[in-house]
């Protein structure tokens, strides 16, 4: 991989990046969209012909797109010949031009049409493969073009969804310091720092976010930014990546294993973080015979409580327990006993398989969370 995880990151307005259009010059351009962002596609594809850039549009007539290999080798196919592959979407569109560009050995780019989750920087892409979801090693983008209108314009759902996987970001960085206390990891500063800074920062805007006021959008997106500039700084996706990701993961393996919808990722990370906040309650507030206990309680401590972050998500219209995303009861009592596994990466839920909290929690969990 040649990416140093380093993009440039543009706002503009109306179809008008002057610095990137400035590094097209002379280039063939593909530009991935589907019916959903071809409209917001089209000023850009004008603006970048009228510089004489060449543009391959690459369209998929669909409005519910999956990565599959089909569509995967259609984009490949179609990009071939051009010097920049830049999609024009979401997480599935960045995910299929970050691999396309890949493989080609160009770069890619991405104008974000949602702040919907914080995988836009990521090294990483997620695919379908014989039905099943695989996350590829891939480059990270070059250039994420923003035009904050955009964004704020975007589905609410896909809003809601970007702060759920915000609100992931308190109990992700809770499992680092766990980490740090009991295994001894290192905490890189510079990469906590930031991840925590971006959080807050948006945590702060969480009035006009639930107006969806466009400052407030504007912060959500800078702080899902951020989760990727924070996990280039590392070199991992601990930074954004504790075990309410990992809840997330076993329950997409799950849903694609039996072919069905995934709901979206920042949903199940928003239940996820309530489940861990649970956890770390239950330590803190229990007499337990732990290692460092002391310590844990502390990281505990600085927690939000489960009922405050219940309360966010619900205002930003997130779901609240796994049943409402169409989780089944017996895949999340799996998911309770197995998705420490999902990651070899110390978080709560290792820590509570390890000393049997799990067991003794789950009539609790499920009861509120399923
Ligand atoms: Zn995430």
């Amino acid at each position: 991989m040649v990416s140093s995880g380093e993009a440039s990151i543009e706002y503009g307005s109306g179809g008008r990046y002057p610095r990137f259009f400035s590094k097209m010059d002379g280039k063939t351009v593909a530009v991935l969209s589907d019916l959903n962002t071809h409209p917001l596609a089209l000023p850009l594809e004008a603006e970048l012909g009228r510089r004489g850039v060449r543009v391959k549009e690459v369209l998929f007539d669909d409005s519910d797109l999956l990565p599959r290999e089909g569509e995967c080798a259609f984009a490949l196919e179609q990009s071939r010949g051009c010097d920049y592959v830049l999609a024009v979407g979401s997480g599935t569109l960045n995910d299929m031009a970050k691999s396309v560009a890949t493989r080609l050995g160009i770069p890619s780019g991405v104008m974000a049409t949602a702040a919907s989750m914080d995988g836009y920087l990521s090294k990483g892409a997620a695919l379908m493969r014989n039905g099943f979801k695989v996350t590829d090693p891939v480059n990270a983008p070059s250039d994420v073009l923003l035009d904050p209108d955009i964004i704020r314009r975007a589905p609410r759902d896909m809003t809601a969804a970007g702060f759920g996987d915000i609100v992931g970001k308190y109990t992700c960085l809770a499992d680092w310091q766990l980490a740090h206390l009991l295994r001894n990891e290192e905490i890189h500063e510079g990469a906590y720092e930031r991840m925590l800074q971006a959080r807050d920062t948006c945590m702060d805007a969480y009035p006009g976010l639930v107006e969806g006021k466009g400052e407030a959008v504007d912060r959500l997106m800078r702080a899902l930014l951020a989760a990727g500039q924070a996990m280039a700084m590392c070199g991992n996706s601990r930074p954004a990546s504790g075990s309410e990701h990992h809840m997330s993961h076993f329950l997409e393996m799950d849903f694609a294993r039996r072919g069905e919808r995934i709901p979206m990722h920042g949903f199940k990370v928003g239940v996820g973080t309530l489940v861990s906040l649970e956890i770390y309650r239950y330590i803190r507030s229990h007499d337990l015979d732990l290692p460092y206990k002391a310590g844990i309680d502390g990281i505990a401590a600085g927690l939000p409580e489960a009922e405050q972050v219940r309360a966010w998500l619900k205002g930003m219209g997130c779901p609240v327990r796994f049943s409402e995303m169409g989780v089944r009861k017996e895949t999340m009592e799996e998911m309770l006993e197995k998705a420490y596994t999902v990651r070899d990466r110390y978080t709560v839920l290792t820590l509570a398989h390890e000393f049997g909290l799990t067991a003794q929690m789950k009539p609790l969990l499920m009861e509120r969370y399923w």
